[in-house]
């Protein structure tokens, strides 16, 4: 297939589900040191927060979000849903990481890595990366999927990836894909594990990732190819800080296609990011009403 378009950059954001705030907020901002780059709800579900981190300069590509669900019903990681993400740290960093955190071990397509989980049950990795960026850059994401097949066929037919090689490990396969470039976030691995397992939403997965186009016209173009291949997409959506539109692909896992602007200092300053409750148009008349129903947050 000839493409008349850019391929994706990388990934965007990673969405995930988490149990209270507060903890969510202590280990990302504290444990992890990523910066709070945005405060804000769930738009399509206003009564709960929607924090965002990133790094320094909030940067595509860098930017992790949670759904903050106070009730605390743990979900479970399973086909049909990406299981983990993974942020890039040089070999000195991982050590340093190693000491402080703990975790586990492993190799990856000859790469040191180490498997952590957040306090709600998120599993994450850190690897490592000798041409690593600034710290809270993604390195990649892990697909669980039943059949990677048809996903594998999007990501190279559609988004420009290329597939790099298969490597077995500890109760599965794993497939990797990556784009060309040096955007961060620009490896997704297809994970197939021997023992089927159902995914279950709730805090502790992930709810959606999000890949990148460069503006407006390019999401189109995507938008327009993937319409035409029977892919089910969403209108383009105004979430605030970038364009979006959705579509559960076909393993089961919701896929976003983000624009990189407007970007996070629209209704903020870079130097202020993440310091007070920001509402889109459409909630801002609920304000006194939402702040008083959020959990306050010691930020
Ligand atoms: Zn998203």
């Amino acid at each position: 297939m000839t493409q008349t378009y850019s391929p994706i950059a990388g990934l965007h954001h990673v969405t995930a589900i988490s149990g209270p705030a507060q903890a969510n907020l202590d280990f990302y901002t504290r444990t992890l040191r990523t910066r709070l780059i945005k405060r804000t709800v769930n738009f399509d579900a206003p009564e709960m927060y929607h924090l965002y981190y990133g790094t320094e300069d909030a940067r595509p590509g860098s930017v992790l979000t949670f759904f903050n669900r106070e009730d605390d019903t743990r979900g479970r990681a399973g086909e049909g849903a990406a299981q983990a993400f993974a942020y890039a740290v040089t070999p000195e960093a991982l050590a340093d990481w190693r000491a402080e955190l703990g975790g586990t071990r492993f190799t990856r397509f000859g790469a040191e890595g180490l498997a952590l989980t957040d306090p709600h049950g998120q599993a994450f990795e850190l690897i490592a990366d000798p041409d690593a960026g600034p710290w809270g850059e993604f390195h990649s994401a892990t697909l669980w999927l039943a059949d990677p097949a048809p996903t594998a066929d999007i990501l190279t037919g559609v988004f420009g990836y290329e597939y790099i090689g298969e490597e077995r490990g500890t109760g599965g396969t794993r497939q990797r894909y990556a784009l060309p470039g040096t955007a961060p976030g620009r490896i997704l691995d297809l994970w197939r594990a021997d023992t089927p397992v159902a995914a279950r939403p709730g805090p502790g997965t992930i709810h959606h990732i999000a890949f990148r186009a460069r503006d407006a016209g390019h999401q189109m173009a995507l938008r327009e190819v993937l319409l035409a291949r029977g892919e089910r997409v969403t209108e383009v959506k105004d979430r605030q800080y970038f364009k979006a539109i959705y579509f559960r692909e076909p393993g089961g896992v919701l896929f976003e296609i983000a624009t990189d602007g407007p970007g996070f200092a629209t209704d903020e300053s870079m130097a202020h990011l993440g310091e007070s409750l920001q509402l889109p148009p459409q909630h801002e008349p609920r304000r006194a009403e939402l702040e008083a129903r959020l959990p306050t947050l010691d930020v």
